[in-house]
């Protein structure tokens, strides 16, 4: 028993004496990078279509769409590279030319200290200028009033045609009454 209790307070003592080794490495080595490594998320809000491709596709839910007050796209995808493999589908799936997100290449940092606070900052967040937003939705309105009128447009257009095939037709119809009169004779 005396033994036992010396023993855990020579291992009590020792942790707080001795660095722990794995972080004592972790932050005298650079990390250990794969060649195949491709970086973090970068994500371009003003190509992505909001298809929801890539949240469909991530094999950890690593990805959580943000909803836009637009038509298209009416919502775009921040990352969580707290829980990110790095397997890159995302941007293979992504169909848009430029890929609007993409894993861009450069070194990522993935030493934290656990809190919240620490874990949000994994997080590849989308900031969209408000002004962006307000141009979309003033180009939207736009869209939205010519195709509006076109369809009017479209719509007189057929109706016309359709009055002016039955007056033909009511000419043709009158013309032809007085010879068939004239036969009966
Ligand atoms: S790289 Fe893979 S795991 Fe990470 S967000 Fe993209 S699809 Fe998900
Ligand atoms: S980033 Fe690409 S795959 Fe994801 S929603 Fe946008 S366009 Fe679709």
């Amino acid at each position: 028993m005396l033994f036992e209790i010396s023993e855990k307070m020579i291992r009590v003592l020792k942790a707080f004496t001795e660095p722990r080794i794995a972080t004592k490495d972790i932050v005298k080595e650079p990390a250990h990078k794969s060649p195949i490594f491709r970086g973090r998320h970068e994500i371009k809000w003003d190509v992505c279509i909001g298809c929801d491709a890539c949240n469909k596709i991530c094999p950890v839910d690593a990805i959580k769409m943000k909803p836009l007050p637009l038509k298209k796209p009416n919502k775009v995808p921040e990352v969580n590279l707290a829980i990110c493999i790095f397997c890159g589908l995302c941007e293979d799936v992504c169909p848009t030319k430029p890929k609007a997100i993409k894993l861009s290449g450069g070194d990522i940092e993935m030493i934290t200290e656990g809190t919240p606070e620490a874990l949000e900052n994994f997080w590849v967040r989308v900031e969209i200028p408000e002004e962006w937003i307000e141009k979309k939705k003033k180009e939207e309105e736009e869209k939205a009033r010519k195709k509006a009128e076109m369809m009017a447009k479209k719509k007189a257009e057929a109706e016309a045609k359709k009055k002016a095939q039955a007056s033909k037709a009511q000419n043709e119809s009158k013309k032809s009454a007085p010879a068939q009169k004239g036969d009966e004779k």
